[in-house]
């Protein structure tokens, strides 16, 4: 018995008289007609209008949805389930187990915060989800008079506009992040998709709002570069000799020697890689340089950098897969496969040219936001995963987010035993091997986790010798791998899967009669669009379809049956037995493993094997646990089973994930930089967009460049003006010449300012009075689009290059994040400066015959743009390597602390090859 009430206890304490106020009109509510609880959605608007608001409906309202979903679904929600909708509704998360229905209790919700009209999104890891989820639950939703809409990558944008429009939305975090950067570069209105961000239920919280918050989401458009210098880099590093360090021991690090023995220098856990003195030597003979640090050579010195990560750093099948000539990337958490995601910075093609590839053109960022700063948009945010709990601070930190946890619909009975540690991994293999033989044996279903696909393949490959069929999920095809995992749980079966491989899909013992039924429709010919309307709800009166669907139905059922034995079965062998094969670096991800057993109080099983070559272990698990381990004096096939090893991996995954924060916070602490300077932007834009009158902002953008320029010229300790000069500039600027007043009144810059300001605004009242007004506003929002977004763009990509170089410029204690805020906002501030100039230079040269058209500045839909979310932000902040030595800065002592902000003294780290 516990002395004290946790947090999340005493929060679904406080709620239960909510619940029992629901429960309570249950019977009241299921004596309504279809149309009487239909009815109930215009009756709850009525009474938003007549001011009520959405709490005080809440208790009817998840009633209503309630019995619709028993009516319409045949499920009806748990009281836990109740819980956990309140919580989401109330803006905070959710810790639901796996198998507790969160698909279901999410419904609720939405149903209730739909009534406002304003829109509802609800977010799924994938498109796969967002479909199967919108279709599934749409029946409720519909049914109930709402309208719903699903939004996929490569849909039209009217189709969107639609889906958008409608009262609740479903769609991944990838298409709702890119539609908002894409809605930003619009230029006529009534392009926009989105309509505002009222109200997101995420799914998977943690997956998306941790493990893709290192990413930013970035619309890149294509710059034509050559692809020369990335295979001249290549050739010339492969000749290289490195030196690999994988220990985080300052004593490991390259010694003086190393500059004599070795070209470059690897070190994995600070994911870097770069030349020794020798190295430059090399690269100084072979690129024929004077001196390879200098600032002209800095292209070179980026491609020869990020060819020294491609090979020492980034691993082929690991970080990465080369299929059908193109490099995929592979999400370290996850094990997923990023299509359509490039390493940025050039990385990528450092890659293809070391895989000897076709090299991609080099991207231009046009757009850019993390999910921190998107996501933190929405009015009102929520989420629901079934671990949250390990992250519960950055939650609270960084989106103001707290975590409750749901209690189980009925008691968790998993036995997760403690971790087993082996000597090496052919040790740990083994006995795996070994231990899903037993289970087999009695026909107990293994589910088998791996943290990469490689590791997938080895394992796949032992089990075969050793005659055990199985299947193999790498997160490569969510809806078939669905259909795989979903049947994980029958009798005998044996599945490996990497981290994210089927996530979403639930495991039932003995097996899951929808997936089964449909499989035997696809057997006997069945065309597959007629499966999926047979397993699609709406209402139709489409022969075909009502006969495909009343054969799913029956097959279904008779799987039902078939399962219901088989189950049996699988419990008495001990119910769903998860094994893993290595700790994750996230507590998070390993107990995502664990959830996939014991769902609605199933019995099961969970157990991790440890090698100490295993990655975590090496670079993370310190001496502490070789030691342990050679103590008890193992021989190398027993393992050690051992509390102080299970404490001292949790410490060392604790150690990561608070490293692996601390990175988040760090890209998140940049990105509110340009936050604040985005949001400046887009707002500008809109009001373009929305058709409202710039003049006046027209004309004190003329007057203000007319002070500006005067005060350019102004120079000397005499404070003269330079007549000339200043005459050529406001001659190519506003088109006036005005020598002769400039020499009579040099002495008086504000007579000057006040004439050439009286001047610009007579010439353009003119221009107004040839063009016509009408024609004189658009143009005016049409010049302020065009160039705003043009340096936008690249201011956008300025920023980057400040990211990566102030590492090196911030020296001292000096905060590289302040001094990325002061840099650029100076840089901000020299941008709207020369929107301006060229607003006032544009529109003072402007013709009557000029075309009143809108011009994108990039074709967001055109060939020549990709969209990507782009992975390596994290790592590039901070720890990473772009560290191309400049000399203009001043000297750094050897034993000074690196200006990198590593903490590491200089001579350790970027210094220790000078
Ligand atoms: P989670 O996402 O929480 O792991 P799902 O939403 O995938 O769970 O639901 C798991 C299974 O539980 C589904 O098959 C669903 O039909 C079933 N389920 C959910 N809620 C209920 C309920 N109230 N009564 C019966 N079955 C339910």
């Amino acid at each position: 018995m516990k002395l004290f009430k946790s947090y999340s206890e005493k929060e679904v304490k406080r709620l239960m008289p909510l619940v029992e106020q629901i429960n309570g009109l249950e019977g009241e509510m299921s004596k309504l007609s279809d149309n009487e609880l239909r009815g109930k959605t215009d009756y709850f608007k009525n009474q938003l209008k007549e001011g009520k608001t959405l709490d005080d409906i809440l208790p009817e309202a998840f009633a209503v949805v309630r019995e619709a979903s028993k009516r319409v679904l045949g499920l009806r929600h748990f009281d836990v389930q109740l819980i956990g909708g309140i919580i989401l509704h109330q803006g905070r998360i959710a810790e639901m187990k796996t198998g507790e229905g969160k698909t279901l209790v999410a419904t609720l919700p939405v149903y209730l915060n739909a009534l406002e009209g304003k829109g509802v999104h609800v977010i799924t890891v994938n498109d796969y989800l967002a479909k199967r989820d919108s279709e599934w639950m749409g029946k409720l939703y519909k049914y109930l008079g709402l309208t719903v809409g699903l939004v996929i990558a490569g849909m039209e944008p009217k189709e969107k506009q639609e889906a958008y429009n409608a009262d609740v939305t479903y769609g991944t975090n990838n298409e709702f992040g890119f539609d908002y950067l894409r809605d930003n570069m619009v230029i006529y209105k009534d392009q926009l998709v989105q309509r505002g961000l009222n109200y997101a239920i995420v799914d998977e919280i943690d997956s998306i709002l941790i493990d893709e918050a290192r990413t930013p989401l970035i619309i890149s458009g294509r710059a034509n570069e050559s692809s020369d210098l990335y295979k001249k880099a290549d050739s010339f590093v492969r000749k290289l000799s490195a030196k690999v360090i994988v220990e985080e021991d300052v004593k490991d690090y390259a010694q003086a020697e190393d500059n004599e023995n070795y070209d470059y220098i690897v070190d994995l856990k600070a994911k870097s890689a770069s030349l020794t003195q020798k190295g430059i030597k090399k690269a100084e003979d072979a690129f024929n340089l004077e001196n390879f640090n200098d600032l002209e050579n800095s292209t070179l010195v980026h491609h020869v950098n990020q060819a020294l990560r491609a090979h020492g750093i980034m691993k082929k099948d690991i970080d990465y897969i080369v299929k059908d000539g193109e490099v995929l990337i592979v999400d370290e958490f996850t094990g997923r496969i990023m299509y359509g995601r490039r390493y940025n910075n050039g990385l990528h093609q450092a890659i293809e040219a070391k895989e000897k590839v076709k090299i991609a053109d080099e991207s231009k960022t046009l757009a850019t936001i993390t999910f921190q700063n998107f996501f933190r948009m929405y009015d009102k945010l929520s989420g629901m995963t079934g671990t949250a709990m390990t992250e519960e601070a950055e939650f609270q930190e960084i989106y103001n987010l707290d975590v409750v946890e749901i209690p189980t619909n009925k008691p968790m009975v998993r036995d997760d035993q403690n971790d087993v540690i082996y000597k090496n991994e052919n040790a740990k293999y083994r006995a795996i091997v070994e231990n899903v033989k037993e289970s087999h044996k009695k026909g107990q279903p293994v589910l088998i986790g791996t943290v990469s696909i490689e590791k997938s393949e080895k394992l796949s490959k032992l089990l075969k010798d050793a005659g055990i069929s199985h299947e193999v999920l790498n997160a490569k095809y969510h809806e078939k791998e669905a259909e795989i995992v979903a049947q994980a749980g029958k009798y005998g079966a044996v599945t490996i899967a990497t981290n994210m491989a089927g996530r979403g899909t639930d495991i039932m013992l003995g097996g899951n009669s929808e997936y089964l039924a449909k499989e035997e429709m696809r057997n006997k010919k069945v065309s597959p669009e007629l499966i999926e309307e047979a397993n699609t709800y709406y209402e139709t009166d489409d022969q075909n379809i009502l006969k495909a669907r009343e054969q799913f139905n029956s097959l279904v059922q008779k799987y039902e049956n078939e399962i219901k034995e088989e189950k049996e079965k699988v419990i008495n062998a001990g119910g769903l037995k998860i094994i893993g094969t290595e700790r994750h670096e996230s507590r998070r991800i390993d107990n995502q493993l664990r959830g996939r057993s014991g769902r609605q109080g199933d019995i099961g099983e969970s157990k991790f094997y440890i090698g100490l070559d295993d990655d975590l272990m090496k670079i993370f698990g310190g001496d502490t646990i070789t030691k342990v381990y050679n103590t008890m004096g193992a021989d190398e096939n027993l393992p050690i089973d051992s509390r102080i090893i299970s404490k001292a991996v949790e410490n060392a995954q604790k150690k990561v994930e608070g490293r692996n924060f601390s990175i988040r916070k760090n890209v998140l602490k940049y990105d509110d930089v340009m936050n604040a300077q985005r949001e400046i932007i887009y707002k500008q834009r809109r009001q373009v967009l929305d058709g409202e009158n710039i003049h006046d902002n027209i004309i004190n953008t003329i007057e203000s460049v007319a002070e500006v320029i005067v005060g350019m010229f102004i120079e000397g300790e005499e404070q003269t003006i330079n007549i000339e000069s200043l005459n050529t500039e406001i001659n190519n600027i506003f088109g006036i010449d005005m020598l002769d007043y400039i020499k009579e009144n040099k002495d008086n810059t504000q007579n000057i300012i006040d004439e050439l300001k009286k001047k610009a605004l007579e010439i353009y009242a003119q221009k107004e009075e040839e063009i016509g007004s009408e024609q004189m506003r658009e143009l005016e929002r049409i010049v302020m689009l065009k160039v705003v977004d043009e340096k936008w763009m690249n201011h956008i990509d300025s920023m980057d290059e400040l990211k990566n170089g102030i590492g090196l410029r911030a020296y001292g204690q000096k905060d590289p994040v302040v001094q990325y805020r002061l840099e650029g906002f100076d840089m901000f501030d020299e941008m709207v400066s020369d929107i301006k100039f060229d607003v006032t230079k544009i529109l003072m040269h402007i013709r009557e015959q000029e075309e009143t058209k809108r011009h994108e500045t990039v074709k967001i839909t055109g060939a020549a743009l990709e969209a990507i979310h782009s992975v390596d932000g994290g790592a590039k902040i901070g720890t990473d390597v772009d560290r191309t030595v400049r000399n203009d800065g001043p000297k750094v002592g050897r034993n000074d602390p690196c200006p990198c902000g590593s903490g590491k003294k200089y001579k350790n780290c970027c210094g220790r090859n000078q």
